[in-house]
């Protein structure tokens, strides 16, 4: 009766230390959704791995992990003097700072507290400028026993080599004199990790993964929706919220999986061109009646919504002539992963 995610555990593990093996000083990310696995589950897969950190998003994700991963919790996003992140002082919590008025205000409140610096990149999202940086320098200067962790770089996905970037940033890194040595870093290749390594021998750089690290072996992981009823239809018979009516004879299937799971719309099938709309509607095609793509398949085929997807099911069209599930059964969906709340998380 469920969206259910199911996980082949030893290929999902596999990739795992596949990854830690060429990025021994990983970070593993989890945050948002859990990447459809859920961070309770991945704070877990991270004591498993055997890494000392693992980073959330959020503060507000931080009581979800606490108890099942024992290192350090760095979190993602900046601190500041408000909300979820000014709570009780915690040894194992490793704050970002990203403006100088921050730094002193995190220093006043918890003396002990652990950080990083972040160095705005062309993300332009969170961090100081160059000029900003070496001023948090001089402000640490004046906070001999403050527990700076290291610089943080945010770096836009894919693309072009960041590698130049990076490089760039590093002087600025430099020239701000701080006390440390480990250099933070996301969406860097293997390779550009490498040469990092090779121009600043004397830092260490951590990458933060999340996606290529849960994700990375896509075959580890099958989602599935129950099939929760079946009803034959026939051309003009109307049916659902909208009360719409069949464009020919078939079959409405009802699959677990609806708005709630984020299941969506996705672009109508094919006819995206008027010209190729115009061929579909003289061929009489089911996205001439409208029917918009599904994520769901049966038999192999990527089916049509019947119409929108409800909140926990959706109404799927199978024309006449297409085997015809039976409830209980299974079909695949397709899903985005960091989009997708599951009702079960399986691993076998
Ligand atoms: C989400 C995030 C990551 C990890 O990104 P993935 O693409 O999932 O590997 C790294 N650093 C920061 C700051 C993030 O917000």
């Amino acid at each position: 009766m469920s969206l259910t995610l199911y996980v082949d555990s030893a290929r999902f593990r596999g990739n795992q230390h596949l990854t830690l093996g060429r990025a021994p000083t990983v970070v593993p990310v989890a945050k948002g959704n859990g990447y459809g696995l859920g961070n309770a589950r991945l704070a877990e897969e991270a004591r498993r791995l055997g890494v000392d950190t693992l980073a959330v998003g959020t503060y507000d994700e931080l009581p979800a992990v606490r108890d099942l991963f024992p290192g350090a919790l760095l979190v993602l996003t900046p601190w500041r003097p408000f909300g979820a992140a000014a709570q009780e002082p915690d040894p194992r919590v490793v704050h970002t700072i990203g403006r100088i008025d921050d730094l002193p205000a995190l220093l006043q409140r918890d003396p002990d507290a652990r950080f990083v610096l972040e160095r705005m990149t062309s993300m332009m999202r969170h961090g100081f400028s160059a000029a900003g940086l070496r001023e948090a320098g001089a402000t640490l200067a004046a906070h001999p026993d403050a527990r700076l962790e290291g610089v943080a770089l945010h770096l836009p996905m894919g693309g072009a080599s960041h590698l130049s970037e990076v490089q760039r940033l590093m002087t600025d890194v430099v020239a701000a004199d701080l006390p440390t040595h480990t250099i933070w870093v996301s969406h860097l290749t293997d390779h550009e990790l490498a040469e990092l390594a090779r121009s600043w021998p004397d830092y260490t750089f951590r990458p933060r993964i999340g996606t290529d690290l849960w994700l990375g072996d896509r075959g580890a992981l099958r989602v599935r929706a129950t099939v929760l009823d079946v009803h034959p239809v026939t051309r003009g018979e109307v049916f659902g919220y909208r009360g719409r009516s069949a464009p020919k004879d078939g079959t409405l299937v009802v699959v677990s999986g609806g708005t709630a799971h984020g299941i969506g719309l996705e672009a109508p099938t094919g006819a995206s061109t008027i010209k190729a709309r115009a061929g579909a509607i003289a061929r009489g095609g089911l996205d001439a009646a409208g029917f918009v793509r599904s994520p769901f398949s049966i038999g192999g085929k990527q089916r049509l919504f019947a119409e929108p997807p409800h909140m926990q099911a959706s109404m799927l069209f199978l024309p006449s002539g297409s085997t015809v599930p039976v409830v209980g059964d299974e079909v695949d969906v397709r899903v985005r992963f960091t989009a997708t709340t599951f009702d079960r998380v399986v691993f076998d």
